[in-house]
């Protein structure tokens, strides 16, 4: 995942347009309001965290190597075992240093013949370098990729098991993207194409003919403590209403604190690819144009120790009560 640093407005206009804006909200209402009535099951984020372990006990997801075909394995077994309908879509890829890997989409389908459908999605590799650690000598070295990457997958396997208890009226598909993370660092936007290689490959090669669901949520880096999401650009261009809904839920439901009314700029992630396929689709990803991303990002220390189950929390349960609030049009 990169910033588009080309497109991104000087961070004083943004402060700015921030201050000027007064757009009070009703739901502004918090952790305290104990009142709110879920539609969703309760989502628990000590499982949410246990699943996150269980990625980074592999070893780092890195494409072409054992961790990652082991994590395949226990991915591909885990969505089945809560009742997912898995394919996995596979196709040879190519990275910017050359290396020739075999990518793998993974496809988990709950209530498939359900036609109305939401698509939650994460990338399940992980950066094969650490190239943003402070310490010039680990910087080409792995890293556990407990946030990027494993969070966001932690996040959809709990909302899958959750699946299992309650079934929400649209059928959801989860889509976890292989091979987002090995991008060309410090790379201006004339080569985006060297990250998001699995979703871009779906987008020009669907799972299946024709596929239209209503509408999609990447999760990126959903782990980090006191995380603040922000509404990137790519998003608000292209899935307005639904930055819009799952915003003004997470802050009706309690985590206002995550869901922040504050813009930013362009960010290219799997959600542009998954727009480009025809589908509206937001990204809901640690990052904002004052702090940039997650503190750790792309460093040694995205690891488990600086995974918070508070964020997990305020991810799955928002995530998962928007689906359980659609109702499906007759
Ligand atoms: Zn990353």
């Amino acid at each position: 995942m990169k910033i588009n640093k080309l497109l991104i407005l000087p961070i004083l206009t943004l402060l700015f347009l921030q201050a000027c804006k007064s757009d009070d909200k009703k739901e502004t209402d918090t952790d305290e309001n104990a009142t709110v009535k879920l539609l969703s099951p309760e989502f628990d984020a000590d499982s949410a965290l246990a699943y996150t372990k269980a990625q980074v006990d592999f070893g780092p997801r890195i494409p072409s190597t054992v961790a990652h075909t082991n994590t395949l394995n226990y991915l591909v077994a885990k969505f089945k075992s809560f009742g997912g309908e898995v394919t996995v879509q596979e196709a040879p890829a190519k990275t910017y240093d050359g290396k020739t890997h075999r990518l793998k989409n993974i496809i988990a389908a709950f209530s498939p013949e359900k036609t109305q459908r939401v698509l939650i999605s994460a990338h399940w590799d992980a950066r094969p370098f650490s190239d943003q650690d402070p310490d010039e000598s680990m910087r080409n070295k792995p890293f556990d990729a407990a946030n990027d990457g494993a969070s966001g997958v932690a996040v959809m396997l709990e909302m899958a098991r959750q699946l299992q208890k309650k079934q929400p009226n649209v059928g959801v598909d989860f889509i976890l993207w292989d091979i987002e993370d090995y991008g060309k660092a410090n790379d201006e936007s004339e080569n985006e194409t060297t990250w998001c290689i699995g979703s871009q490959y779906w987008a020009k090669n669907p799972h299946k003919k024709g596929y239209k669901p209503l509408y999609g949520i990447n999760l990126d880096m959903v782990g980090g403590s006191n995380a603040q999401f922000t509404q990137d650009e790519i998003s608000r261009k292209y899935a307005p209403q639904v930055v819009k809904k799952v915003w003004d839920i997470g802050n009706e439901i309690g985590y206002s604190a995550y869901f922040i009314n504050v813009t930013s700029g362009n960010l290219v992630d799997d959600h542009f690819w998954v727009n480009q396929a025809g589908i509206p689709c937001i990204d809901v990803i640690h990052y904002s144009d004052a702090s940039g991303f997650y503190m750790n990002w792309h460093t040694q220390l995205d690891n488990l120790n600086n995974i918070d189950r508070n964020t997990l929390k305020a991810v799955g349960q928002t995530v998962l009560e928007t689906i359980f609030r659609e109702q499906p049009a007759s």
